[in-house]
């Protein structure tokens, strides 16, 4: 079957011919619909992070995917259902406390594999199984963003992590910035816009740019971190109380912290390479200190939160949907999934339809 990947001795993503998996006990055999390419797939090709199932020469590529069940396999799911599939699985298959909870996303490193991205297969093939556990239903009309339930879903953990921090006190919180205009980004900006009065997006590049577009559309404000710098947002602008970094630049991680209003707390999300820069500690602490500021890491996100996830699609606007996916690559012509282009947000590689 077709499947899209990278190989130690290649250069970049290539279309390979892999055997079709077979499903083991509890396990389904899935019919791949869709699957999303994101930043941290990038980071992937790269080289930056993650790393090649034990032994295996090849990797297929893809951890934010939507398909159908072809044989449910006396797993409990049937055939025909649409699911989702989480992203981490137990390492060598012997499970551990996290797996055990069911909170997976809170495992150290060596405790956990990541489809696609750390040390297993991920879905960008034309079939994938995967066990029932980690399938999660969603309704059929939703099937053609699907794919997008897995990105949703971090932001889901991120925003309930952080505002779980802020419990202890009566917060009010009116202003959130999110730091990153990728598709991470873009969909967290929404689903912020629902809930604070004021939102904003820090990005870098100039109008008309189709990102730029979409943070008006949604009556976000743009800050160009080429003009305005992220610790300068409260001359610039207000202090918020929220910041969701999704841009993976190191400064932002401590520039955030000058972001902040009071009582602020800022999730961090990008997964930066090594980057040494210097930065005055001693302001820093004081300012976490003196306003009880909170400042929380958050990586991959479990069931609970794709369920959320599920919800969150089902009330995001067309229009927003659309205008975010830009790109529906077929796996012939991958190459367009995985193109630098300003004028792509979210770019799909499209295997089957239901
Ligand atoms: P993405 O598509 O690469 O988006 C990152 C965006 O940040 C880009 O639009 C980029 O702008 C912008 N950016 C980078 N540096 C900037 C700067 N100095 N000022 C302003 N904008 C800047 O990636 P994504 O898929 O949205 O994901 C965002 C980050 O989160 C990645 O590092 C990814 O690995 C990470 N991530 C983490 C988790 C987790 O579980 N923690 C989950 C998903 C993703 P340009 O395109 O103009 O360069
Ligand atoms: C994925 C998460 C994963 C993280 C770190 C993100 O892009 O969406 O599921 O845990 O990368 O590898
Ligand atoms: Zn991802």
């Amino acid at each position: 079957m077709k499947a899209i990947g990278v190989t130690r001795d290649g250069d970049g993503v290539e279309l390979l011919d892999v055997e079709r998996p077979e499903p083991g006990d509890g396990e389904a055999l899935v019919r791949t619909l869709r699957v999303g390419v994101d930043g941290t797939d990038h980071e992937v090709i790269a080289g930056s992070h993650g790393g090649y199932p034990e032994s295996a020469q090849h990797m297929v590529l893809g951890h934010e995917a939507v398909g159908v069940v072809e044989d449910g396999n006396g797993s409990g799911l049937d055939a025909g259902q649409v699911v989702v599939p989480t992203v981490r699985r137990k390492p060598n298959g012997e499970t551990n406390d996290y797996f055990r909870r069911g909170e997976p996303d809170m495992a150290p490193d060596g405790e956990y594999v990541e489809r696609g991205i750390v040390g297993e297969h991920g879905f960008m093939a034309e079939y994938f199984t995967s066990p029932a556990d980690n399938l999660v239903p969603i309704p059929d009309h939703l099937a053609e963003y699907g794919m997008l339930v897995e990105p949703v879903s971090i932001a889901e953990k991120a925003n309930d992590h952080a505002f779980s921090t802020r419990e202890p006190f009566e917060w009010r919180p009116e202003a959130a910035c999110v730091l990153g205009n990728g598709s991470l980004g873009l969909l967290t900006l929404w689903m912020l816009g629902r809930e604070f009065d004021r939102t904003y997006c820090v990005g870098r590049r100039d109008r008309p740019d189709p990102t730029i577009d979409v943070m008006d559309e949604l009556g976000a404000t743009y800050v160009d971190s080429r003009e305005t710098s992220v610790e300068e947002l409260p001359d610039a602008h207000e202090a918020v109380d929220y910041v969701f970094e999704a841009t993976g630049y190191a400064p932002h991680a401590v520039q955030t912290i000058h972001a902040l209003a009071p009582n602020g707390v800022g999730a961090l999300l990008g997964i930066p390479g090594p980057w040494e820069f210097e930065i005055d500690g001693g302001t820093l602490h004081k300012e976490i200190v003196l306003h009880n500021k909170c400042l929380i890491g958050t990586v991959n996100s479990h069931v609970k939160h794709f369920e959320a996830a599920v919800d969150t699609l089902d009330e995001m606007p067309q229009w927003l949907l659309d205008d975010l996916v830009t790109t529906v690559a077929s796996p012939d012509n991958v190459e367009a999934a995985f193109e630098d282009d300003e004028g792509q947000i979210k770019a799909v590689v499209e295997f089957d339809t239901l």
